[in-house]
């Protein structure tokens, strides 16, 4: 086959993934034979599940497009051309429950201390993770690239921060999350929902100033967790308020 370029533009923050030899988001390829669009994008080091929308040669496509001479690709992250109802949206704006990989620990605390459904295994083979991903149907957290791009993976996320509060922004702004959050009703440890459960049930489980001082509680019907607004309380409810007031200021 005659050797043909790929012109690929990488709109907003796809720019991230293309490191210093794109500054300007302009990618050529040199291709010799018969390309998936999703392969000549991901060869760039975006994943695909990143990218919402490609135009190609004008035309919006979906990632089995081949390319197989001289194009102009556009390619655009979620987010980006929601007004655009002709294009071809790749990716769902909602989803509501995760899997994230075993170094996003904090993050996944904090979404679970929002309601949010995740599950986590800190010792998760990728295997494994891809395995939950695609039996219960949920999103990847991941800030491994190459786990990201796995042709398995239908929905995911690469947090751009790696700072664990800022990750929780992101990800409750790119899943459309927040009319979602529901904080302390999760179990922290297991990710189960937690059930509202009468003290006198519990009594002989609680110290003796806790026996005293508190009367509501929560406890996850799964790993026994017993929760109530102890002196922990309050320091997570700041910053959940810091949390949401972020996200309201910056839609
Ligand atoms: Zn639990």
């Amino acid at each position: 086959m005659k050797p043909f370029t790929v012109r690929l533009r990488f709109h907003g923050d796809l720019g991230l993934f293309l490191g210093s030899r794109a500054s300007d988001g302009v990618i050529e390829r040199r291709l010799t034979e018969k390309t998936s669009i999703k392969d000549v994008i991901e060869s760039c080091g975006v994943p695909h599940p990143e990218v919402d929308v490609v135009v190609v040669n004008g035309h919006s496509v979906g990632f089995d497009e081949t390319v197989a001479g001289e194009v102009e690709a556009e390619v655009f992250p979620i987010g980006h051309c929601r007004t655009r109802s002709t294009y071809k949206h790749l990716q769902y704006s909602r989803i509501l429950i995760f899997v994230a990989d075993g170094h996003l620990g904090k993050l996944t605390r904090n979404l679970r201390l929002f309601g949010v459904d995740v599950a986590y295994d800190q010792n998760a083979s990728d295997e494994q993770l891809l395995e939950v991903m695609t039996s219960e149907n949920r999103a990847l957290l991941t800030r491994d690239r190459r786990l990201l791009m796995h042709a398995v993976v239908q929905h995911g996320y690469w947090p751009r921060s790696q700072n664990a509060d800022e990750q929780t922004i992101e990800v409750i702004r790119r899943f459309d999350l927040l009319e979602f959050v529901a904080p302390f009703t999760r179990c922290l440890r297991c990710n189960a929902p937690l059930e509202e459960t009468a003290k006198a049930d519990i009594i002989d489980k609680l110290e003796p100033l806790t026996k005293t001082y508190y009367n509501q509680f929560r406890r996850c019907p799964r790993c026994k967790q017993i929760y109530w607004a102890g002196s922990h309380f309050s320091k997570l409810q700041k910053r959940i308020d810091e949390i949401h007031s972020r996200l309201r200021d910056q839609p």
